[in-house]
């Protein structure tokens, strides 16, 4: 059965690429009817912090993706945060130490360094394995001098080869790295032990995860045959590197500190969350030749990490937008309009909870605009005018204004004068304007009906004009024609 794991570090703001990680592990396990693991690996107390755990659930759970063991949920391999499970860091150390996989190490840096230099091999080799084959009576005078052993693996030396799902074979030649540190002096156990350690102690059976961890894997296969060696597991799970995701401009990795990885950001610019992970899914992978647009069930339903492409992919804004404006056309009407209080509420248009209103103007606006945008953050702008007593008219729609604009307002409010109270419907509007001004003025409708979208919402571009007339009722749209006549 397959089973994936995400396991973040706990440090910075939830980006990008690290949902994109996610995201292939769960369509993966989803698609498999497999299991998704979610452990922390907070082993570096210095960078890790709560806050950063937290917006990592807040994300998981605003981007609605699931998990079936983990931090939060349990389950059979619990403790789920690496902080916590130190014993049983110890304990597989103690299996390695008996079947002789790993030897107590006690050069330090100064001097393996002093050895290189006097044996004329690069300082950047770093350890020379010198302590491989210390006598008894070695390491009993190391302690005699209060020294501490670290533990580090003896890295066979053969090549190391794997078959990467997504890039195929590769070969780690023997000797490119030396023994390494699986535990420090004094007990501490490195990252490069507990995470495939952990792999191992949670059956997990593939590796999916970012390129930019490819060359740690040639560690973690030495210390896999170790593990299944000494017992702790009996297989290796398989590995799959997923490509860079490339900035928009040259060949740099998106940055995590670029404003477009971050992913709270990118939701209070109004991505929805379906929108965003379907495009997420295309850093890599596709569903078929000229598909961009697909639902969450369309994804797990065809995917498969052997179909991801090993080339860079890059980050394009635009068309994650427009993709998301998909996806917010593809809502129903009642979610959008649930889905933007919050936009309406941030922009200080309505309350947190709107008053009953407020409501209906939400409820009755939201379909004009569900067309027309491709972010929610875009909707405050669209419709402010409806929730404002006062217009706020942009400059470049005043400057825009053509030379008749008092003449066009003029007969505008003399046309829907005419229309009764309790008839004032879009439909109603639209009959008495175009006769008066497309008839009457012999006006085109743009000419005619831009002066009359500045005056009601202060841009030259709102929602459909006649709807937004009816919402705002007959005494407010005379009020506010009336309001721009110089
Ligand atoms: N904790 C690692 C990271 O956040 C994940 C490593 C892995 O996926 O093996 O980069």
């Amino acid at each position: 059965d397959v089973r994936v794991r995400f396991c973040p570090s706990p440090t910075g703001l939830p980006h990008v690429g690290l949902i994109r990680t996610v995201l292939f592990n769960w369509a993966y396990a989803r698609h498999n009817g497999g299991k998704l693991v979610f452990r922390i690996e907070d082993t570096d107390s210095a960078r890790d912090s709560e806050e950063s755990y937290l917006q990592l659930l807040a994300a998981l759970r605003w981007l609605e993706i699931d998990w079936d063991e983990g931090v939060e949920v349990g389950g059979p391999h619990a403790p789920y945060r690496q902080s916590q499970r130190h014993d049983l860091y110890r304990e597989v150390l103690d299996k390695l130490v008996a079947a002789g996989a790993v030897y107590e190490s006690y050069s330090t840096a100064a001097e393996i360094d002093a050895r290189n230099e006097a044996n004329g091999r690069a300082k950047q080799l770093g350890y020379d394995n010198h302590d491989r084959d210390l006598t008894a009576e070695q390491k009993a005078a190391f302690r005699a001098e209060g020294r501490e052993p670290a533990w580090r693996l003896r890295v066979p030396d053969h090549d190391l080869t794997y078959v990467d799902l997504i890039r195929g074979e590769v070969t780690f030649p023997a000797g490119s790295f030396p023994d390494f540190v699986l535990v420090r002096a004094g007990g501490v156990p490195l990252y490069p032990f507990v995470n495939p350690v952990d792999d191992a102690l949670m059956g997990i059976t593939h590796v999916i995860r970012g390129e930019d961890l490819m060359p740690s894997t040639a560690r973690q296969l030495a210390l896999y045959s170790a593990l299944v060696d000494a017992g702790v597991t009996t297989f290796i799970p398989r590995f799959a590197h997923m490509p860079l995701v490339l900035g928009e401009v040259g060949n740099k990795k998106l940055s995590k500190r670029d404003p477009k990885a971050d992913l709270f950001l990118q939701r209070e610019k109004g991505f929805i969350h379906e929108g965003l992970l379907n495009y997420l899914s295309l850093l890599g992978w596709s569903i078929g030749p000229d598909r961009d647009v697909f639902s969450l069930d369309e994804l797990v339903g065809a995917f498969d990490i052997v179909d991801v492409n090993p080339n860079p992919a890059r980050f394009d804004q635009k068309k994650a937008e427009s993709i998301n404006g998909d996806h917010i056309r593809m809502l129903e009407p009642a979610d959008f309009a649930a889905r933007i209080v919050h936009y309406l509420h941030s922009a200080g248009l309505v309350d947190e909870t709107p008053t009953p209103a407020q409501q209906e103007i939400i409820t009755a606006s939201a379909p004009l605009v569900q067309e027309r945008v491709q972010l929610l953050g875009e909707v405050p702008a669209m419709l402010g005018f409806l929730f404002r007593a006062e217009v706020t008219y942009e400059p470049d729609a005043l400057a825009g204004l053509p030379a008749n604009a008092n003449e066009v307002l003029v007969a505008s409010v003399a046309a829907i004068e005419l229309v009764p109270e309790a008839e004032f419907t879009a439909a109603a509007v639209q009959e008495a304007l175009a006769r008066a001004l497309i008839e009457g003025l012999e006006l085109k409708p743009r000419v005619a009906y831009g002066p009359l979208r500045v005056a009601l919402s202060g841009r030259r571009i709102s929602p459909p004009l006649f709807e937004s007339m009816e919402l705002l009722g007959k005494a407010e749209s005379i009020r506010r024609l009336a309001a721009l006549v110089d």
